[in-house]
């Protein structure tokens, strides 16, 4: 599922560039993910990138985003076209 941003978001945007699929970006508050784009790093890496630098723990799970493992990497796969997935 993709992940989301909560309201924790303290603005700090050690995220936004750990994102492979530039997924994130800033809002008018805080930080905000698209989940067009977040494949919960499925393909790219073997966890959530934005969920292991985050320092006030604000990238959780989407539960309204539920997407198998074949799904997010569907999505993945059109993000990164010709490449191969690493995770
Ligand atoms: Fe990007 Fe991965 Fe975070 Fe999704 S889980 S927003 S793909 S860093």
């Amino acid at each position: 599922m993709a992940y989301k941003i909560s309201d924790d978001c303290i603005s700090c945007a050690a995220c936004e560039s750990e994102c492979p699929n530039q997924a994130i970006s800033e809002g008018d508050t805080i930080y905000k993910i698209d989940p067009a784009k977040c494949t919960e790093c499925v393909g790219s890496n073997p966890s959530s990138k934005c969920a292991e630098v985050c320092p006030v723990d604000a990238c959780v799970p989407d539960p309204a985003h539920k997407e198998s493992k074949d799904q997010l990497l569907a999505k993945w796969k059109k993000l990164h076209p010709g490449e191969t997935p690493k995770a």
